[in-house]
């Protein structure tokens, strides 16, 4: 630590990342990684990448990946722009749309990387609770608008909890907040289809409403970091053309992201066989006394009941030492709960064993 750094940078805690093990026996139920691999073309692509194709500098605005991604969402391709992961997508709507000491509002709980990005900023981080269903209550907008915040994120649906806000909720929200309205969907690939949710077309309807969508969950392509925001062309261009990076995209994930956008199909199929495990690991979980709420992600958040012998720390300890990963947060509303993401059917299996083993008592 020096005395060069800015005060605010001193005084903040960084992120703390879910661990990634070295090995590859670990069942790694932590981060929200998708279960099962990208697109073969993804394979294909990487075979066929050549050294002399990184000697110039990339397609500055990704225009082809764009033109795809505005074609699938039935937007214009200046609608939107594509970031290092969501992550960077995060920081640039801070630093291009919040001035040090304005406010920023969240739902708490949520990311838990939200409050780290606004202190970098030196923003004012202002939390406003959810209600027991884990959603916005009818005073959300109300108070953040209280705390004049000039961008207000919301994970939608909701993490950790799962929870789906529907859009007409979120288009009240937008209408009512006299700040930005962005709405993080990095898990929204895992909703049910016949929910029939579509939160894109906020995006022509309200001018302070941004999108985030990333490739990391949905498109199994964590590793790669590659995401992209959607927004109104005056939301759009200022981030566009000013606060990012001049080349904040590399080539190599530009041809990656377009192989694994256009193979939908593969896509899907994944989100299919999460839902379909998603479903099957509730049931039994709650058989064995471990309750979540409904979830439209690839995770489940489990409340571990008071009487069982360990409670949430304990057991995400044991599971540890039986070499499955699941994420415990110690803080007020999660600390009786853990995040187990949605495995493959043969990760899942085991966990359910584990688990078994742990609380039933023979
Ligand atoms: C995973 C995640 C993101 C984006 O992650 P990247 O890997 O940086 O794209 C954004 N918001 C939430 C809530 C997430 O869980």
């Amino acid at each position: 630590m020096t005395d060069y750094e800015r005060a605010n940078i001193r005084a903040m805690q960084g992120y703390s990342w879910g661990e990634q093990p070295s090995d590859e026996q670990t069942i790694k139920l932590n981060t929200n990684e998708n279960p099962y691999p990208p697109s073969p073309a993804v394979d294909k692509v990487l075979q066929g990448l050549k050294g002399n194709a990184l000697r110039r500098y990339p397609d500055p605005t990704a225009t082809g990946l764009r033109k795809l991604i505005a074609q699938t969402h039935d937007i214009q391709p200046d609608q939107i722009v594509i970031t290092h992961a969501g992550d960077e997508a995060l920081r640039l709507a801070l630093t291009t749309f919040v001035d040090p000491g304005a406010g920023f509002g969240m739902a708490e709980p949520s990311y838990s990387l939200y409050p780290v990005l606004a202190a970098i900023q030196d923003a004012r981080v202002h939390r406003v609770e959810l209600d027991e269903h884990w959603l916005p209550d009818e005073q959300f907008a109300t108070r953040i608008n209280a705390a004049d915040c000039a961008l207000t994120c919301l994970v939608n649906p909701h993490a950790p909890s799962g929870t789906l806000l529907s859009t007409a909720q979120l288009r009240a929200i937008a209408a009512e907040l006299n700040g930005l309205l962005l709405i993080d969907e990095a898990y929204i690939d895992f909703v049910d289809p016949a929910r029939e949710h579509n939160a894109v077309q906020l995006i022509n309807e309200c001018d302070n409403v941004l999108i985030l969508r990333t490739f990391s969950k949905g498109y199994s392509l964590a590793g790669l970091r590659l995401g992209y925001l959607m927004g109104p062309t005056g939301l759009i261009a200022p981030i566009m053309n000013k606060t990012r990076d001049s080349y904040n995209v590399d080539h190599i994930s530009q041809q990656l992201g377009y192989a694994a956008f256009a193979d939908q199909a593969h896509a899907s199929k994944t989100w299919e066989n999460v839902r379909m495990e998603r479903s099957r690991l509730s049931a039994v979980l709650a058989q064995l006394g471990l309750h979540s709420p409904p979830s439209e992600t690839n995770f489940l958040l489990v409340s571990v009941p008071a009487e069982h012998p360990l409670d949430a720390s304990g057991l995400y300890t044991a599971l540890k030492s039986r070499g499955i990963l699941v994420r415990y947060f110690d803080s007020p509303r999660l600390r009786d709960k853990l995040r187990i993401t949605v495995g493959t059917e043969v990760e899942n299996n085991q966990l359910i064993e584990h688990l078994t083993d742990l609380l039933v008592e023979d």
